[in-house]
């Protein structure tokens, strides 16, 4: 009889999402007119822009003729695509790479899950707290997290508590781990980390040989000029940083799914006999065997947001989505809230009135404004007291959430 990993059976249902479809369910159950807002998705509402959507139709066309029609492609992306991301994403930053030194994938979750493939149980992980669950949810299948605690934290995981109090840059630890997640700008909590503050960080991975996994899905969103877009604008950082990249927000693909990993050739880990092995070959092992490539039309829609015209027609809807930030901090710092993010990220993160629990909260926006938010907690037990709200939504909508929770005030 087949045998499970054992691992699978530690992990705790997603408890967040299901719970808040859960309490927004029974409350339409007995309040059928409601007209409720959801300010709790994480996904974007804009349509693709027109230059990915020509270069969609041109890539199908493609496909349906013998001369142009593509069979698998490379399972590290055409150069085609990894050249713009090079020259766009990276050279314009002073930053070079080659070509084998980035890998596109369906998405930013797939690589920051399979990642974990390269390493042994044994290595130490350190997350902020709150954080993306898929750090830890994919160290737990593999074995490293340990056993959860009653504190709601795993006993082989370091957590680097983020928070108002530190103004959500984390300490460095005192139990140097092997690896490190770091997501700037951050889901949930919206908020950066200057270069400075990103530079102590590498340098840190620098002096102990951490290994830091640097998730940047949302730099499109970086407004301000101090905050790194990519973490390879820190000296030293090539050394030490893999970057994860996604087309999902900057262009609304997440549906259509393309992100990128960047792995320099300079990154290294160590085996069992304590020599050091590339990285960068590893995860092309890893992906020539477990991963067949991008679909080609998706990869010429991702190369289309490259284009002049693609550009300025991603960054309207990139706008749209700030400007709902925008929309949200005003109108609810003015009526009262501690508000965060929401500056160089399309998420803001809010303090719960008179020390609240977030679930408290939740079902207090639910029933009196009918708005729905997502609450902190799910993120980590850093998250309580703590709510997210996301910029995804129509701005219709937003405006009236806004209006709806700041009467409450
Ligand atoms: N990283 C972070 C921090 C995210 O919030 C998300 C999606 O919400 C992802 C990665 C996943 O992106 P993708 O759609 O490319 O898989």
């Amino acid at each position: 009889m087949a045998c499970i990993n054992n691992n699978f059976t530690k992990i705790p249902e997603n408890y967040l999402f299901s719970e808040i479809a859960h309490r927004v369910a029974e409350y339409k159950a007995s309040h059928a007119d409601a007209s409720i807002i959801s300010l709790g998705i994480g996904d974007v509402t804009r349509p693709l822009c027109p230059s990915v959507i020509q270069a969609l139709h041109q890539a199908v066309d493609e496909m349906a003729d013998e001369k142009t029609f593509r069979g698998y492609g490379p399972e590290q992306g055409y150069k085609f695509l990894i050249e713009k991301i090079i020259k766009h994403d990276y050279n314009s930053r002073g930053i070079s790479l080659d070509t084998d030194e980035v890998f596109i994938s369906d998405g930013a979750k797939s690589d920051l899950g399979n990642i974990g493939d390269l390493f042994d149980f044994s290595n130490l992980v350190a997350v902020t707290d709150p954080v993306y669950p898929v750090y830890v949810d994919s160290n737990v299948m593999a074995g490293r997290a340990g056993i959860m605690g009653k504190n709601g934290r795993w006993s082989n995981i370091v957590y680097l508590p983020c928070s108002s109090e530190n103004k959500f840059v984390p300490a460095l630890p005192k139990l140097v781990p092997d690896i490190i997640y770091l997501c700037y700008p951050n889901n949930p909590t919206g908020t950066t980390l200057t270069k400075s503050e990103l530079k102590v960080w590498v340098d840190y991975a620098r002096e102990h040989g951490v290994l830091i996994l640097f998730d940047s899905a949302y730099e499109a969103f970086i407004t301000e000029p101090d905050v790194p877009h990519s973490i390879y604008e820190i000296d030293g950082a090539k050394d030490v940083a893999i970057e994860f990249r996604s087309f999902s927000k900057t262009a609304g693909f997440t549906g259509l799914r393309c992100g990128y990993t960047v792995v320099p050739k300079t990154v290294t880990a160590s085996t069992s006999d304590g020599s050091h092995i590339a990285l960068n070959r590893l995860w092309n092992r890893r992906q020539c065997t477990k991963f067949n490539g991008t679909a080609y039309i998706v990869q010429r829609a991702a190369e289309a947001v490259y284009s002049e015209q693609g550009k300025k027609e991603i960054k309207q809807n990139i706008d749209y989505y700030l400007t709902n930030a925008k929309i949200i901090r005003d109108g609810l710092s003015y009526a009262g809230m501690k508000l965060y993010g929401g500056v160089n990220a399309p998420y803001i993160w809010a303090k719960t009135p008179n020390n609240i629990d977030s679930w408290t909260f939740f079902d207090q926006i639910l029933t009196e404004c009918n708005v729905v938010i997502t609450p902190g907690v799910g993120f980590g037990p850093q998250g309580e007291g703590y709510i997210r709200m996301t910029a995804f939504g129509n701005r219709d909508n937003c405006v009236e959430a806004v209006k709806r929770i700041a009467k409450i005030f």
